[in-house]
């Protein structure tokens, strides 16, 4: 039997954003909260480039990242609640 669990997630609850780096595994934890934070160019152990320069997955994975950091800075400026909803499928 499968069961689902549903999770809701508003931004200000999610902790860190972790990059994973398919060439070597090596993975890099990012903290939305943190200003100090940003999505890189590349690995910082094997150096792999991620992105080809520009391209939208690269536009797509930054601006989650400020997507994400505005959301859960700014959420009183708002009289709306952004909630994602996590499915996660349970097998008995
Ligand atoms: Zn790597």
């Amino acid at each position: 039997m499968t069961s689902e669990q549903r999770l809701l997630v508003e931004p200000s609850d999610i902790e860190a954003i972790e990059l994973l780096c398919n060439d070597c595994a090596a993975s890099v934890s990012l903290k939305p909260s943190d200003v100090r934070h940003f999505v890189g160019d590349q690995c910082p152990n094997c150096n792999l480039y991620w992105y080809k320069n520009g391209s939208q997955i690269e536009q797509a994975t930054k601006g989650m990242f400020m997507a994400i950091r505005t959301l859960a800075k700014m959420k009183q400026d708002a009289k709306v609640t952004v909630r994602l909803h996590i499915v996660q499928k349970v097998s008995d």
